[in-house]
């Protein structure tokens, strides 16, 4: 309907006005950065302001990146993707980290796994946060398992851990804005999947049980 269109452009516009902010906010904040780098020499007993300053400009660079991916779908291009390529990559990206936290990653796809149209960056970015995820909910390490199948016309890439676990009465949050447990969280990651998953025309399900671990499947569809 017409009032529905309206919305939807209100929306667009926003979402472009968000873009623009964003990437506003970054220059300036790279600069800053930059120089706050060159100051470290001379931040002497002040050296514990000089971090807290560093990790909030990294902070807010996290949550200004996170609101970019979701303010700019209109610049995603989709290409035929090899999703056992592309995990490849994401796992060796995340491994060190997992190594550092004692996490082991357990990666197994079917074979023969047909090509998935996707914004690969995207989809990239998507594996890094379900991951990340995976290993922030289990601060004394433990195991990860990736698996991807095929299930008819769809492609199911889950991600399982064994860690603390989500309370039912939270699944329903996931996904929201700021909703977060961890003191250095933004919140905004899942809300980040989600998102990049819709305009795949996937969708995410998560299965949770508090103290045993977690899993996040994500459904792509095969064209
Ligand atoms: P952040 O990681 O910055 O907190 P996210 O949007 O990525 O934000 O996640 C939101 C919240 O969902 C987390 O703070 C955590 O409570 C919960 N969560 C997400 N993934 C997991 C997981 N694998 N195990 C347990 N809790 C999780
Ligand atoms: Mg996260």
């Amino acid at each position: 309907t017409e009032e529905m269109l309206r919305k939807s452009d209100k929306l667009s516009m926003l979402g472009q006005l968000a873009a623009g902010v964003a990437h506003e906010i970054r220059n300036p904040l790279t600069s800053i950065k930059g120089f706050l780098q060159l100051l470290e020499s001379r931040a002497e007993e002040h050296l514990d302001y000089y971090t807290i300053m560093l990790s909030e400009i990294d902070r807010i660079n996290t949550i200004v990146s996170e609101f970019m991916v979701l303010a700019k779908p209109q610049a995603m291009s989709f290409v035929p993707t090899n999703i056992t390529e592309l995990m490849k990559h994401v796992i060796s990206l995340i491994e060190t980290q997992a190594i550092l936290k004692n996490v082991q990653i357990h990666y197994s796809a079917e074979t023969g796994l047909p090509l998935v149209s996707s914004a690969d960056n995207q989809l990239k970015q998507v594996f890094i946060n379900l991951l990340k995820n995976a290993i922030e909910a289990m601060p004394t390490g433990g195991n990860i398992w990736i698996t991807v199948i095929r299930d008819h016309d769809q492609l199911v890439i889950s991600f399982r851990d064994e860690g603390c676990g989500i309370p039912e009465e939270r699944l329903a949050s996931l996904g929201e804005p700021f909703y977060t447990t961890k003191e250095k969280g933004t919140g905004l990651g899942l809300m980040v999947c989600f998102k990049i998953i819709e305009n795949h025309g996937g969708k995410i399900h998560v299965t949770s049980t508090l103290g045993k671990g977690s899993k996040f499947t994500v459904l792509l569809p095969i064209d």
